[in-house]
């Protein structure tokens, strides 16, 4: 059994089509059946490793590497699996295996056209993934709203799929409902006109996902449906909600797995969302607070704070916090007022916990080692993610070791002190300019050294983490760092690369190379931030 759904977004982006995809897959999942999920970004990018994060949100890594869309991280998260590369594609990607395999003669002397070779390469990945999870359902998200010029060749491919099985193939649009204030009436035209412009594509949606701030009256229902040509029960209301935990369960009221699985006629199964539930519940009553400060860069973008550039580890703190049966409250400090002021450095103490996340440049970075030092020293709960870890690596060697300006190269190339240096092979593929998926990549091993924090924390002496950075501690510092009291928690066993450090006499102090947030899941939190919340508790 294959059955593929498709999903795309009609009126406008940012309603929550990656999470209303995830859940789709979570409610099938919840039945019995295999479920994975493609995400189609129709961008020329090759990756979107390429991209500033406040042009396109968090960069995810898979295991293997692949620098992708926020939304595979929902669709991990939801699914509670580890998705494979085949699972994520742009129109860059796309394009590129097609023209490789021209240089190839694989076309066998054809003129290869952008229709039907386009969307043929994109089913065959379809294929292979569906094939690779021995998956009874795929969900398959495609990128942008309908209407726009990149990506009707991605719509092409899901026509021609239904095309060739009927039976098989659903197709899903996520509109949007819109109660302009002056009107206060939910207006339905603008979904109207995306299911035209579908039809226009060849595409007739089976089931619209409503979304729009209140639920959808039976009215509107039937306006859609008449207008849409569809029956009233294959429009499914979703309504804003408190916690993206509770949308499966809310697409549920309206019978939505049920919907689904009449529609490719196979026979209801029991649910079994139990645990979910549970989740969703807590997510929504918790009420004691642990306050989480993240100080980083990213956050301003014109009038807007884009904290979607941390998703994962935002995502990451609430499953933790959940885990603790806690309300998880995330701030978000700009690390460059702490370069005008060591005044506002006091601020930090209002919280239970710090992290310093993932980062690349140099804008507020002097800032980012003041509220790391003066979280050691006032000992405040903190985990380094990635750049948060080199710059704890950082301070530790100014501080306390007595390296003054001691740095990071990606910072001050002529350092007299480079404790966190680029890696060999990668000085070649900067010269070059080689940017696009060259960094130290995806999954890599650690071994965990005995008695550390680390150690127990995980229960286990090997694990396996995502990485995405350039540099990397340097080792000729290991032996003075350590005989000044920083502990090397974790080390990778091919290359000798530190992984992990911490600092004993402190409620928790962690900084780790690899992005631990990009592996968390609500139903398994990660240990490294259920030992942050839980420090931050007491
Ligand atoms: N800029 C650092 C590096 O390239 C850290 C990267 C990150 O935080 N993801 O090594």
């Amino acid at each position: 059994m294959a059955k593929y759904i498709f999903v795309a977004g009609g009126v406008m982006s940012g309603v929550g089509k990656g999470v209303a995809t995830a859940s789709i897959g979570k409610l099938l999942q919840s039945r019995g059946f295999k479920v994975t999920a493609i995400k189609i970004d129709p961008y020329v990018n090759v990756d979107a490793g390429t991209m500033n994060p406040t042009e396109h949100g968090e960069v995810f890594v898979l295991d293997e590497g692949t620098e992708c869309d926020q939304d595979m991280g929902n669709y991990e998260r939801f699914l509670g699996v580890d998705l494979p590369a085949i699972n994520y594609m742009t129109t860059g990607s796309v394009y590129e295996s097609v023209i490789h395999r021209e240089r190839n003669m694989e076309y066998g002397g054809k003129c290869v056209e952008v229709v039907p070779h386009i969307p043929l390469e994109v089913i065959r990945r379809i294929e292979a993934a569906i094939k690779k999870a021995k998956a009874d359902f795929i969900t398959i998200e495609i990128g942008g709203t309908v209407g726009e010029y990149q990506n009707v060749l991605f719509l092409e491919a899901a026509r021609m799929l239904r095309l060739k099985k009927p039976k098989d193939v659903l197709f899903v649009l996520v509109s949007y409902l819109p109660i302009p204030n002056k009107i206060g009436e939910m207006k339905t035209k603008p979904t109207q006109y995306a299911v035209r412009t579908l039809n226009s594509a060849g595409v007739q949606p089976d089931i619209i996902l409503a979304r729009s701030s209140v639920a959808l009256d039976s009215k509107r229902k039937e306006k859609i449906a008449l207008n849409c040509n569809m029956r009233q029960e294959d429009v499914i209301s979703a309504p804003d909600i408190d916690t993206i935990y509770e949308v499966p369960i809310n697409f549920e009221k309206d019978k939505m797995s049920d919907l689904i699985l009449k529609k490719l006629s196979l026979k209801p199964r029991k649910t079994n969302l139990d645990d979910w539930r549970k989740l969703a519940n807590i997510s929504r009553t918790a009420s004691k607070p642990v306050k989480i400060g993240i100080v980083g860069k990213y956050f301003g973008t014109g009038d807007f704070v884009l904290s979607d550039a941390y998703l994962s580890v935002i995502e990451a703190v609430k499953h933790a916090a959940f885990f603790h049966k806690r309300k998880p409250v995330i701030s978000w400090i700009n690390s460059e007022e702490f370069e005008k002021s060591d005044k506002a450095l006091k601020s930090l103490k209002d919280y239970d916990g710090i992290i310093v996340p993932g980062g690349f440049g140099s804008r507020g970075v002097e800032g980012k080692i003041k509220s790391i030092e003066y979280c050691r020293k006032n000992k405040i709960p903190f985990l380094g993610l990635c750049y948060g870890m080199q710059l704890a690596c950082v301070e530790f060697a100014r501080h306390v070791c007595g390296l003054s300006k001691a740095h990071t190269t990606e910072i001050d190339k002529d350092t007299k002190y480079p404790v966190i240096d680029l890696m060999m092979e990668q000085k070649a593929l900067l010269k070059e300019n080689r940017y696009g998926g060259t960094m130290r990549l995806g999954a890599y091993y650690c071994r965990l050294n005995k008695g550390t924090r680390a150690a127990k924390a995980y229960g286990k002496e090997l694990i396996s983490e995502r990485h995405r950075h350039r540099y990397e501690f340097n080792n000729e510092y290991r032996d003075l760092m350590v005989k000044n009291g920083l502990v090397v928690a974790g080390v990778n066993p091919e290359r000798d690369l530190v992984e992990i450090i911490e600092l004993k006499d402190h409620p928790f102090f962690v900084g780790a190379q690899f992005h631990p947030e990009f592996r968390s899941k609500p139903l398994d939190p990660h240990p490294l931030f259920k030992e942050l919340v839980k420090a931050a508790i007491k």
